[in-house]
């Protein structure tokens, strides 16, 4: 069955993939390399994360190639290299997903520029450099697309480009922030307004990642404002949602990142985003294989 059906067919919850970034810095991948140059580098190393997130219930191999349009490479020099970024990041993904898993291709907003009249970059700059990523991404056969970042116009322009070159699924994640207004997109959308704008282009599942769900300290809080976030997005679309928080705001301790809220108060929240619209749930930074163990274990 493929995605499409599944989620049309059936009343399954899938598990997100596993934030490979966290993962990946405590297995040696420091913080100043390009992540996919550091994935081709260090394949194996790459391939034994999928492989324990898929063993820990992930639905999903994410290619981990945010970072890889033109414009988020050529700060590393890599901008010659996009084709073999993406088109290697998936297929090394390809090599380790089972039947009724997929390889989910992670695209981006553009980076340090934006899309005019904000930023100095055209409309036909943006998408000739999603074709690029994309068309890459889809030889190296990808099975869904996440396109998600902080600017939804040019999300849409991703999705644009997406949907002239192929009939796979998408799944469009904004990133919200917690504002004295509620939540919003750096650019100001609510998440009823940018979840309408998403289903309008037909994306197939609409979601909310990363961020700042919450500018509360008290971890208790961390997730169930996630389920607000969801019931927020429900009310500008029908279709299925995603949610993917980051496991707390990060902190320093000893010199490393650590995210600080767990996975029991992970798992204690999922039913609610469940009940609330979420079909697929996972977390963002900081969230470990063990949170993917427990939530897989309770849903
Ligand atoms: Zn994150």
């Amino acid at each position: 069955m493929d995605l499409r059906e599944r989620l049309r067919d059936t009343d399954e919850i899938l598990l997100h993939y596993v934030p490979l970034h966290s993962l990946l810095a405590d297995w040696g991948k420091d913080l100043e390399s390009h992540l996919s140059e550091w994935i081709i580098n260090n394949p194996e190393k790459y391939q034994d994360a999928l492989r324990q997130s898929f063993a820990a219930g992930c639905d999903f191999a994410c290619t981990m190639t945010q970072s890889s349009s033109p414009w988020r490479a050529e700060p590393f020099g890599l901008r010659d290299r996009i084709h073999e970024l993406n088109w290697r990041s998936a297929k090394l993904a390809k090599e380790v997903t089972p039947p009724g898993r997929y390889v989910l291709a992670i695209v981006s907003t553009t980076n340090p520029d934006f899309l005019e009249p904000l930023g100095n970059m055209t409309y036909d700059e943006v998408y000739e450099g999603y074709k690029e990523q994309i068309s890459a991404l889809l030889e190296g056969g990808i099975d869904v697309f996440l396109i998600v970042g902080n600017h939804i116009d040019e999300a849409l322009i991703a999705i644009e480009v997406a949907r002239d070159l192929c009939d796979v699924p998408i799944i469009s994640q904004n990133i919200f922030y917690s504002t004295k207004n509620g939540f919003r997109t750096m650019m100001g959308d609510n998440p009823i307004k940018a979840s309408a704008k998403l289903e309008e282009v037909g994306v197939d599942v609409i979601g909310g990642s990363c961020g700042l769900m919450t500018k509360s300290l008290d971890t208790s809080e961390w997730y169930p404002a996630a389920t607000t976030l969801i019931k927020e997005m429900r009310k500008g679309c029908r279709g299925p949602l995603s949610i993917q928080p980051d496991a707390g705001l990060a902190q320093l301790a000893d010199g490393k990142t650590v995210y600080p809220v767990s996975p029991e108060e992970m798992v204690d929240e999922v039913k609610a985003w469940v009940d609330a619209g979420a079909r697929i749930v996972g977390g963002c930074c900081g969230t470990s294989l063990e949170h993917y163990r427990k939530i897989s274990a309770a849903t």
